[in-house]
């Protein structure tokens, strides 16, 4: 007679891949099945220069771009927050769903290689936000490193976490309101390297007011004037 755990050896034979979101077949190799793939709210064509802003002509900068230039040279985003994503990010962020990071990250991943370089060349290093490390030791793991690890693997780009700290313990960001999160992020980073000549890719899991990632580039900037492009994974676009 099969154990229960014998069956789902055997399924796991078969499919070796289950749907996070539906616990159906997963399909190319991925935990996810196509027809949750197709549900995914892909974000729509942003302003190249920060994500933040839709916008109907590719290429276009926006006028808060062109005004102020962010620290960055370019900004991705793949996803709009929104359902399901919104449970795969609560998941990982708070429950320790790694395999979350795995998904996510494979999808940003084929879209870094598909559509967001073209034929232009990619960053040469991968920097994951960091968290300050009394919140690193509450959750274990930094879920933008989880997220960048798949990344920096399938597209054979190092990986940096370690130059690069959250030396102030600021607030959750999520929790105050936006006028207020700019000064609470505030001089939170510092950076221990130095980053000339290079061209890096800063990686992060979610942004809102985007006030962490400007604060977060804008010290690495200072450590060389590195060339530094945005990867999300996805970006809440309600709020300004
Ligand atoms: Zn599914
Ligand atoms: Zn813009």
């Amino acid at each position: 007679m099969f154990t229960t755990h014998y069956l789902k050896k055997i399924h796991a034979w078969f499919f070796p891949h289950t749907c996070l979101l539906c616990q159906n077949p997963g399909n190319n190799n991925l935990d996810l099945c196509l027809g949750c793939l197709k549900e995914l709210p892909i974000l729509p064509q942003t302003c190249p220069r920060c994500a933040k802003t839709l916008s109907t002509i590719p290429g276009l900068i926006c006028g808060n771009c062109l005004q102020s230039p962010p620290p960055y040279e370019k900004a991705f985003s793949l996803f709009s927050y929104e359902k399901p994503i919104t449970k795969l990010i609560m998941e990982l962020k708070f429950h320790e769903r790694l395999v979350n990071a795995n998904l996510l990250g494979q999808l940003m991943a084929h879209a870094i290689q598909n559509d967001w370089y073209q034929n232009q060349p990619l960053p040469e290093l991968i920097i994951p936000v960091p968290l300050h490390p009394k919140r690193l030791q509450e959750r274990g793991y930094n879920q933008a490193i989880e997220l960048a690890r798949p990344i920096s693997k399938i597209l054979k780009i190092p990986l940096n976490s370690a130059a690069c700290r959250r030396s102030k313990h600021t607030l959750a960001q999520a929790r105050l309101p936006a006028k207020s999160r700019a000064q609470n992020i505030k001089n939170a980073f510092t950076i221990h390297q130095d980053f000339s000549g290079r061209h890096v890719a800063v990686i992060d899991d979610v942004t809102t007011t985007g006030h962490s990632i400007t604060e977060f580039t804008k010290t690495l900037k200072s450590a060389g004037n590195p060339k530094i492009d945005v990867w999300v994974c996805a970006r809440a676009v309600h709020s300004k």
